[in-house]
């Protein structure tokens, strides 16, 4: 398996899975969803963020980063427009500074805990020689109208985003708000098909939520909102492709009918500013519209974590 990507360990660690009666959702989305009986579906998102690799200090305090553990998960169960629940996390902390570090990060864990009304529920804490990992797992649950997943956007539909993008390893990263009362006022205002937030990055997570749903795109180019710090970046990549491929934004990619699409555009549900950036096609693959009017293919840029290698 030498050479294998991420995405690709994730795609054999699913089909190696068995299936379960309960599990309403598995391995492929945002978070998994768990039949309940007689209650709305719960749904469960973890994620593992580690020194070096996803922060370093001090760029970013020990404060941030507990606070970040907590928002890339609310960011997950956003994606499925639930409300989140319950946090339980697990810490391995670096020998030497532990009690120092744990207490800074369950400082900032619990403050945005606070500001979601997320119960932390527990968790597990060790040391090692290593660098510091922290893994939060996120209970929510459905609201009456049910999760909504990567799958289900159809042809014709517009393809939406909250918020913009690019620039995100400035500060952003550290200090986005995720957009969970932004998908649950979408929730109530539209019938949303699909739904994705954008961690890896705009072009990557489309390409997800296209490929769950079996159909294509055509995207707009000068349709992205593009985040300030993108504007002036310095390393001659343009702000498109900033926009397109540096993750972290934390927003959301979503799928409506145009009618509802025009409807959220009319009346926004969120103060969150809405835009429209592309169309759902019947044809596979996904194409960007540039300014000068060329389509050219967009490729499924984005940060993919090498497995192998130096
Ligand atoms: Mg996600």
């Amino acid at each position: 398996v030498t050479g294998l990507d991420e995405f690709s360990l994730i795609e054999l660690l699913r089909q190696s899975t068995p299936a379960a009666d309960r599990l309403a959702l598995g391995i492929g989305d945002d978070a998994a969803a768990i039949s309940m009986p007689g209650g709305p579906e719960l749904l469960l998102a973890v994620d593992m963020l580690v020194e070096g690799v996803h922060f370093s200090f001090p760029e970013a305090t020990p404060r941030e980063v507990g606070r970040k553990a907590l928002a890339v998960n609310l960011s997950d169960i956003a994606a499925m427009a639930a409300r989140p629940l319950a946090a339980v996390i697990g810490v391995c902390l670096p020998r030497g500074r532990a009690a120092e570090l744990g207490l800074e990060l369950h400082a900032g864990l619990v403050e945005l805990a606070g500001e979601f009304d997320v119960a932390v529920a527990g968790g597990d804490t060790t040391s090692s020689t290593g660098p510091l990992v922290i893994s939060v797992t996120l209970c929510g649950e459905a609201t009456g109208r049910g999760p909504v997943r990567r799958a289900g956007a159809v042809p014709g539909d517009w393809l939406m985003v909250t918020g913009c993008f690019g620039g995100s390893r400035q500060r952003h990263h550290l200090d986005f708000q995720p957009r969970v009362e932004e998908a649950l006022a979408l929730h109530r205002a539209a019938g949303l098909h699909a739904m994705i937030d954008v961690s890896d990055g705009l072009a990557a997570d489309l390409w997800h939520l296209l490929e769950e749903s079996g159909v294509g795109a055509q995207i707009t180019a000068e349709s992205i909102p593009i985040r300030e710090a993108a504007l002036h970046a310095s390393d001659g990549r343009t702000p498109l492709a900033h926009a397109l491929a540096d993750g972290e934004d934390f927003e959301l990619i979503f799928a409506v009918n145009p009618a509802d699409g025009q409807a959220i555009l009319d009346s926004p549900p969120t103060d969150t500013p809405l835009s429209r950036i592309g169309t759902v096609t019947d044809k596979p693959g996904c194409t960007l519209k540039m300014p000068d009017g060329r389509d050219v293919p967009l490729e499924p840029l984005g940060w993919r974590h090498p497995l192998s290698g130096p």
